[in-house]
């Protein structure tokens, strides 16, 4: 069972990450089990944390997970309509799969928790840290939609510019698809001078301007420039063979994750990553495909900072402050 689970070799020319002397990096991971809802709805978006962090633990790189803190429904109702949010919650509304599930209710305080919990932690060791979950930009401000009920990225700007932890937010969203919630929730809460918030997707979006886009992602990072933070959702499904998709083949969206974090790093923007999308499925009916897209996630945010070492967290005593 274990073997089936092994990462695919990576394709020629990418090298194994960076290490420091030590040949130690602790990766803060923020994963609970308590994220996971099984739906069987066409989008593996709700079971995928589990399946992401079983084949990222094969990778033999020296990851922290931390158990994320889940959220109260007054921190979702900061960047949601806090009657959609009970609704939700309470299974009287449907949420983003179509229906009134108790156990996507159960879950989503901890996703959309691991979102905040690893942007919390990237600000505070200024590098970055990752939430193993989607982060649900179809959902706007009152509603559910695609697969997303409560937009996980515009709850986790809206809740660091409350706590006054930021006051510019970045949100990078290279998943195949417009995040029209997001879009939908800046508008809502009028907070376009506070979270920049670009997708390519429209700007290149096509295999011809795959290079085109990889060469110019230093550039487009700078839009990011006076940001304390940017959530950086790396997107499975721009994948030339997804079905959803796509623009870039499997070595392009290492690049892509390679330049952003690389960026990054560069304009001293620590960063929050996620996942998002990705619909392809192996012979077997697994998500191989995509598990494949989220390791070279892992590892290219690994080789960006291949010789930093991020300190041991005292994350647990600051969040229980
Ligand atoms: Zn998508």
């Amino acid at each position: 069972m274990m073997n089936d689970t092994k990462p695919a070799t990576r394709q020629q020319g990418m090298q194994r990450p960076a290490r420091n002397a030590a040949g130690e990096m602790p990766i803060p991971v923020f994963y609970s089990p308590a994220m996971v809802a099984e739906v069987g709805s066409f989008s593996p978006s709700a079971g995928k944390p589990a399946l992401v962090v079983a084949s990222w633990q094969f990778l033999g790189l020296p990851l922290q997970f931390q158990a994320p803190r889940p959220l109260r429904a007054e921190q979702i109702g900061i960047a949601h309509d806090p009657d959609f949010v009970a609704d939700v919650l309470g299974c009287r509304r449907t949420n983003g799969f179509g229906d009134k599930s108790p156990a996507v209710a159960a879950a989503l305080p901890w996703t959309n928790g691991a979102m905040l919990s690893a942007a919390r932690e990237a600000l505070r060791n200024g590098l970055g840290a990752i939430a193993p979950c989607s982060g649900f930009h179809h959902a706007g401000y009152d509603h559910a939609g695609g697969f997303c009920t409560f937009n996980g990225l515009m709850v986790t700007a809206a809740a660091l510019l409350a706590e006054g932890r930021a006051s510019k937010v970045g949100i990078l969203d290279c998943d195949e698809h417009w995040g029209n919630g997001t879009h939908d929730i800046i508008e809502r809460l009028q907070l376009n001078e506070e979270v920049v918030h670009y997708s390519p997707c429209f700007e290149f979006g096509r295999p011809l301007k795959a290079e085109a886009f990889l060469a110019r992602i230093p550039k487009l990072l700078d839009r990011f420039a006076d940001c304390d933070l940017v959530l950086y959702q790396a997107g499975a499904d721009p994948h030339i063979d997804d079905p959803l998709g796509g623009w870039l083949t499997t070595d392009q969206l290492y690049r892509r994750d390679r330049a952003v974090f690389d960026g990054l790093r560069r304009l001293g923007i620590p960063v929050a990553w996620n996942l998002a999308g990705g619909y392809q499925r192996d012979a077997a009916g697994s998500i191989r495909p995509v598990l494949d897209i989220h390791d070279n996630t892992m590892v290219a945010f690994v080789e960006a900072h291949g010789h930093a070492v991020i300190p041991a967290s005292p994350f647990a005593e600051r969040e229980a402050a």
